[in-house]
């Protein structure tokens, strides 16, 4: 059998442990089959790793830019809320199944952690919202009614009995 030697690992191999350039030719890859794995798998997880420090990174700057924004609300204020909202995404209507909300000035764009800028919302709506200007985002998607309706929730504060 043929032999060739394998650039990387420079083991000399039957030519059957090299792949063929193109699956019909007659020219193989200078790597053996075994070499070019590692090296796929070696880039895969190179891969991983820059994927795990980008979202590492933008989850900090997410942080950051919260705490810059400043304000803060309470689990009550926000089951208050869900309540007021019959667990209903304030923007769709689909039934919430956990504490999801949104920021309706986006984090970006200052929006701050308080009643008056939360709003129980699907992840669905919370990821298509984005940092679109909220008031065009809901004309666009949805209508006035739905535009008046978050209004009224983002007015919405408990009675001060509710906190006793
Ligand atoms: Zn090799
Ligand atoms: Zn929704």
């Amino acid at each position: 059998m043929e032999l060739k030697t394998c650039t990387s690992c420079g083991k000399e191999l039957p030519i059957n442990e090299f792949h063929k350039k193109r699956k019909n030719g007659e020219e193989y890859r200078s790597e053996c089959k075994s070499c070019v794995t590692k090296h796929t798998n070696e880039w895969r997880v190179n891969n991983i790793d820059r994927e795990r420090e980008l979202n590492r990174l933008s989850a900090a700057r997410r942080r950051m830019r919260l705490a810059k924004n400043g304000g803060k609300i309470s689990m009550k204020e926000k089951r208050f809320l869900l309540c007021n909202c019959n667990y209903k995404c304030a923007y769709c209507g689909a039934k919430l199944s956990g504490l999801n909300f949104d920021h309706y000035a986006p984090i970006i764009s200052g929006g701050k952690t308080e009643l008056g800028n939360i709003v129980p919302c699907c992840t669905e709506c919370n990821r298509l919202k984005g940092s679109n200007d909220p008031e065009v985002w809901i004309l666009e998607k949805f209508d006035k009614e739905t535009l008046f309706r978050i209004r009224k929730v983002l007015n919405l504060r408990p009675l001060k009995f509710y906190f006793m």
